[in-house]
């Protein structure tokens, strides 16, 4: 572990932090520039020490210094995360030129970004901003617009990402429609399929559809168990989100498929 990879990791923890921000204020329609952050229950600004990534967490121990209200251990974990993509981001390229750094440091920012609040929204709101998955799918086509255009060798050339799109939102839009066919209600929603549109733009079409893939199997396998376990009968009202964003940092970070070949 040297200095450097200690400075990426904190920059990520404050990224994190950033995102934790996102989650609680893009739904809610608070712009994320201003106010500072505030307690959710007492509206009080939180001091600079409170506002630490973690650290802050950590000495209040999880709640609001003026009201004790608790404070939601999605934050920290988010900050935690976060850091650690943007570690493992910076471990993976260590290897590659320049060239090929830059546009893949900027598809791990952007994924980060869009996905990481999409969870977190989508299991408490059962939407996905399209601040976020449009802004993913604008994000994603730009970036290797510019790549087609300043690098020799583009990991993901203009054409490419385009097709990632439609392939990534027409897949799930046909399963989309074939369900409200055969089941008469609508299980997935429109943000599943801009958000999978999205990944298809930042990383292209075959990764969108192993994203659908493991997505799939990991939101049946949770299903399964809480019909079981929970006694949940109402799988429609499971939020498919959450599955798609994890399965998409899984590849990209995790299995290493989005990175340098
Ligand atoms: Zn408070």
């Amino acid at each position: 572990m040297y200095l450097i990879d200690i400075l990426v990791f904190i920059m990520g923890l404050c990224w994190g932090s950033f995102l934790g921000l996102i989650a609680y204020r893009v739904p809610k329609g608070i712009s994320i520039v201003r106010p500072f952050s505030f307690c959710d229950s007492c509206k009080t600004p939180l001091s600079i020490l409170a506002r630490v990534p973690i650290v802050g967490y950590l000495i209040y121990r999880g709640k609001c210094p003026k009201c004790s209200a608790k404070v939601s251990l999605r934050y920290p974990i988010m900050e935690l995360v976060t850091g650690l993509l943007f570690l493992i981001t910076f471990e993976r390229l260590l290897d590659g030129t320049a060239e090929q750094y830059i546009p893949m440091a900027i598809r791990s920012l952007i994924l980060i970004t869009a996905i990481i609040p999409s969870i977190f929204i989508d299991i408490d709101e059962r939407i996905i901003p399209d601040r976020l998955s449009i802004g993913l799918i604008v994000t994603g086509f730009l970036t290797s617009l510019g790549e087609s255009f300043f690098c020799d060798a583009p990991f993901l050339s203009w054409t490419r990402s385009l097709i990632g799109i439609l392939v990534g939102g027409g897949i799930l839009f046909v399963v989309a429609e074939a369900y409200r066919l055969i089941t008469k209600r609508d299980g997935m929603g429109g943000g599943d399929i801009k958000l999978l549109a999205g990944i298809g733009a930042v990383l292209g079409w075959y990764p969108a559809l192993f994203v659908i893939l493991i997505s799939s199997v990991i939101g049946s396998i949770y299903g399964v168990f809480m019909m079981i376990f929970m006694k949940k009968s109402r799988l429609a009202e499971l939020p498919f989100g959450p599955f798609i964003g994890i399965a998409a940092l899984f590849y990209h970070f995790i299995s290493g498929g989005g990175f340098l070949k």
